[in-house]
């Protein structure tokens, strides 16, 4: 086999992997988001010849480039089917945010894309020539998948993002085959998560607090299973208070309805889902702020979407809880790091308190070495990270014959 990394070497953003055994395989082909050019936009270009593009998961910073894909190549592209649905609002919105002069790709490339990718689903393998490719259950968002790519005896293992720990709508990955090589995330490589359950509590306890003292929770959350995932939570514990859902989140949660085998704790989504009042004009809008109640809305960063307005419109006693992790010069993080928010190039102060609980989705530092064990890799790739390089010499320390690789570097295994 032979690996050339595209992109997100040392950085979180543009995942994409070359593999090549007797095809051209591409794992994941994401962009940058917020990338001030271009060239930061996109991984390393691909190859005219690539034969399939395997997407692991719906966010942008692995599915995001695969129109360009589809405008260079004629490769087939491959993912589960709630992936391909989740892609498809994924992208759409990409589009309507960067508007469509400022794209890589053409808008019927975009369409070709959307209408034409093939479905797998996890568990079950694809031959393409002499490889074997299997899809598994990554844990990390609906549909989420890790690539499993057999040749010749060989066995590597990309992760994409993952983990091995149980939210309420996904279990973790139960991968624990050996595998010869494994390409690794390490977005959380030199951290680790406090403890889900506690963060689920504290999440809830404070929420009470706020509803009791007749002000309103603002849950700014991605539109893609973190809202629906903040809902479980708050409906397994708070039955009564009234929960608005602002945003694309109403969206995504159609496409997740339509894979119960892809959500755990299905039934209990359902029924959660439906004591919703769902905001589809500014009348539901006011409404949700005229009375205590709990609004998960996006963007989850406070980059822009419903959750903006309702800064402007929350009665005092409220207060602002993010549910996600905020890139650095988003409002998010201006509001957790200098306690105000950009608007239309002003500073403006927020007068409200606000918490973060951290619900990601990631595996953490212990947790991919416990994961390392288990499949007891040969050799270790890590992406996907701030300091993959970093992680790479930590492994080293534990024995790992690890890289952190540099961006368009090609390995011969
Ligand atoms: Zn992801
Ligand atoms: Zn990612």
């Amino acid at each position: 086999m032979k690996l050339k990394f595209l992109g997100a070497c040392n950085e979180v953003g543009r995942s994409g992997v070359l593999i090549e055994t007797d095809k051209k395989i591409i794992t994941d082909y994401g962009v940058k988001i917020r990338a001030e050019t271009v060239e930061k936009y996109l991984p390393v270009h691909p190859p005219a010849d690539v034969d399939m593009l395997v997407i692991t998961h719906a966010h942008l910073d692995h599915s995001g480039g695969a129109p360009f894909i589809r405008e260079n190549t004629n490769a087939t592209i491959v993912t589960t089917p709630p992936t391909r649905d989740l892609v498809k609002l994924l992208l759409k919105d990409n589009i309507k945010i960067m508007g469509r002069e400022n794209l890589p790709y053409s808008m019927n490339a975009y369409k070709q894309t959307i209408n034409k990718m093939y479905t797998t689903p996890h568990n079950r393998k694809m031959k393409i020539g002499e490889t074997d490719i299997t899809l598994v259950d990554a844990g990390h968002i609906t549909g989420s998948a890790m690539v499993k790519i057999e040749y010749k005896n060989k066995t590597l293992l990309y992760t994409g993002d993952y983990n091995t720990i149980d939210s309420q709508l996904h279990k973790g990955t139960k991968f624990d085959e050996h595998v010869d090589y494994l390409i690794t995330e390490s977005t959380y490589g030199n951290r680790e998560h406090p403890d889900r359950r506690k963060t689920e509590l504290e999440f809830v306890e404070s929420i009470k607090e706020v509803l009791d003292n007749k002000g309103n929770v603002l849950v700014p959350a991605f539109a893609v299973d973190r809202t629906q995932e903040v809902l479980s939570v708050i409906r397994k514990h708070i039955r009564h208070a009234p929960v608005y859902m602002d945003g694309m989140n109403i969206d995504a949660s159609e496409i997740m309805l339509k894979y119960p085998k892809y959500v755990s704790n299905y039934n209990e989504f359902v029924r959660a889902l439906k004591t919703v009042n769902l905001v589809t004009s500014n009348r539901t809008r006011e409404e949700a702020v005229s009375h205590p109640s709990i609004i998960i809305s996006t963007s989850g960063m406070l980059s822009g979407g419903p959750a903006l307005s309702y800064l402007h419109s929350l009665p005092p006693n409220s207060a602002i809880f993010l549910a996600g992790y905020c890139v650095e010069e988003t409002n998010g993080w201006y509001l957790m790091n200098k306690g105000y928010i950009m608007q239309d190039g002003m500073a403006l102060k927020v007068g409200l308190p606000w918490k973060y609980f951290d619900f990601s989705a990631h595996i953490d530092h212990k947790h991919i070495l416990k994961f390392m064990k288990k499949v007891s890799p040969e050799k270790v790739f890590t992406v996907h990270g701030d300091d993959t390089k970093g992680f790479a010499e930590d492994l080293k320390e534990q024995g790992y014959d690890a890289v952190g690789p540099d961006r368009g570097q090609k390995f011969e295994l």
